[in-house]
């Protein structure tokens, strides 16, 4: 017979009863987690009360649930299983992680994966990898390994999608500078070549309006590109027909230009030549020619000139008229060459004599003039002497003999009011007071 006290076998067998419950709550749990850890990862997104149930449950469990409240979580479990699942009951939680996979897609590990495969919008050269992956997932396997490939299969998907980014920036860069370059070019030349720049523009707008066309119905990268890199081919072909039109043109006004600077070279040098001439021509024409000296036209012209400036109040400025004495007779006596000749010794004596000093002139036959600027009659009569004196100790020599020139010289102050003529006649009378007074000296007038 049993010994023990009845308080103390009731108090074992309550001890013993706990202890059963813990375990049996215990197993409870442990299956639950197990089941929830499938469940999230085979059904986590594909409904909301699902992923509130699941969550529910993940949640309780880690907090050792009572039993009560455990039931009542399965139960919420259930419900939303069976919402995702048309109306089909949850099975108990030990035959859900120990039966083997259903068949059924959507509901199963395996047809998560291939509903979530299927719906991959993946990129054509990805697909064969698609279809193995599908393949594997219907045979079987670790459905671990299967999420892991599937994983793999989507970040290459996006290593893809950030290639064909990098890619397409890439295109558009280029393309963005190929237009600026243009631009720019555009920009330099526009001054020039109108016709050309304006054809240009007009093909490269077309070029960049089917650009952009295709562009908006571009599907395919790949295709994109092609069409993006026709164009700037076509950009370059007719920028390179602008060069060449342009290059052609500068050519064009670069030989045109070489013509007309050698005309103008020529023309230039014409010109050079004119003046030379004109020049020559002019001096010429104001010079006598058997002596040398400035003639009577440019006598002429320095007399209505000094007379002006008289007039304006210069002065003073004397005019002697110079007349070689009896040059008849030279003539006569050795003739017209020897005349000459004298005259040429004359001339070129008093130009000497000069040394610069005043405007002497021939004005014609043997009569010379000479206009004295800053002298009055004093010192005009002084020079005229020193002139006459000059010549008449020449020791001219005709055919051996000799033979002593002299001058008759007439001086006059040119007065602020006088014409050229009158200056003139009065020097000119004086000079034949000269002569009349029996030659060889000089007279004021
Ligand atoms: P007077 O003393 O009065 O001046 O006498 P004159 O002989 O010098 O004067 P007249 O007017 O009678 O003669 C001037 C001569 O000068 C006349 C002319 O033949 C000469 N004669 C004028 N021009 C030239 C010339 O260019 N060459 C030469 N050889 N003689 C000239
Ligand atoms: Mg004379
Ligand atoms: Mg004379």
């Amino acid at each position: 017979m049993d010994s023990t006290p009845h308080w103390e076998r009731r108090y074992y067998e309550a001890v013993d009863r706990m202890e059963a419950d813990e375990r049996q709550w215990q197993a409870v749990d442990g299956l639950l987690r197990r089941l929830v850890s499938r469940l999230r990862s085979a059904a986590e997104g594909r409904h909301h009360m699902l992923d509130d149930a699941l969550e529910r449950v993940r949640h309780g469990t880690r907090e050792s649930a009572e039993g009560p409240r455990l039931e009542a979580l399965i139960g919420s479990l259930s419900d939303a299983l069976a919402q995702l699942d048309g109306a089909r009951p949850l099975p108990d939680a030990e035959a859900v992680v120990n039966a083997p996979e259903p068949a059924q897609p959507g509901t199963t590990h395996a047809g998560v994966l291939l509903a979530v495969l299927e719906q991959l919008p993946l990129d054509t050269a990805l697909e064969d990898e698609r279809d193995a992956l599908q393949q594997a997932i219907a045979d079987g396997g670790d459905i671990a390994s299967h999420g892991r490939a599937l994983v793999g299969l989507v970040e290459s998907q996006c290593q893809r999608l950030r290639a064909d980014k990098a890619a397409l920036e890439r295109l558009l860069v280029q393309v963005s500078h190929r237009l600026d370059s243009m631009g720019r070019y555009l920009e330099i030349d526009q001054a020039s070549g109108e016709a050309s720049r304006q054809e240009l523009e007009t093909n490269m707008a077309a070029q960049v309006r089917q650009l952009g066309n295709e562009i908006d119905t571009a599907t395919e990268l790949d295709t994109l590109r092609t069409q993006v890199r026709e164009r700037l081919h076509r950009f370059d072909d007719h920028l390179r027909a602008f060069r060449e039109r342009e290059a052609e043109r500068s050519r064009g006004w670069a030989d045109l230009s070489e013509q007309m600077q050698k005309r103008i070279n020529e023309l230039e040098q014409s010109a050079r030549e004119l003046t030379l001439s004109l020049d020559q021509n002019r001096q010429q024409a104001a010079t006598d020619l058997l002596t040398g000296l400035a003639n009577r036209l440019a006598l002429e012209s320095r007399m209505a000139e000094v007379c002006r400036r008289r007039a304006g109040g210069e002065g003073p400025i004397a005019l002697i008229v110079f007349d070689v004495d009896h040059f008849k007779r030279i003539n006569d006596d050795h003739g017209h060459a020897a005349g000459d000749k004298a005259l040429r010794i004359v001339a070129h004596q008093l130009k000497k004599a000069l040394d610069g000093a005043g405007f002497l002139a021939r004005f014609g036959g043997e009569e010379f003039v000479l206009i004295l600027e800053q002298h009055d009659t004093a010192a005009a009569l002084t020079v005229a002497e020193r002139l006459g004196a000059h010549i008449a100790q020449l020791g001219f020599h005709m055919k051996g003999q000799p033979l002593t020139i002299t001058l008759s010289a007439g001086v006059t102050a040119i007065g602020d009011d006088d014409s050229p003529e009158q200056a003139f006649e009065r020097a000119d009378q004086a000079m034949y007071r000269a002569k009349r007074a029996g030659r060889n000296r000089c007279e004021l007038g």
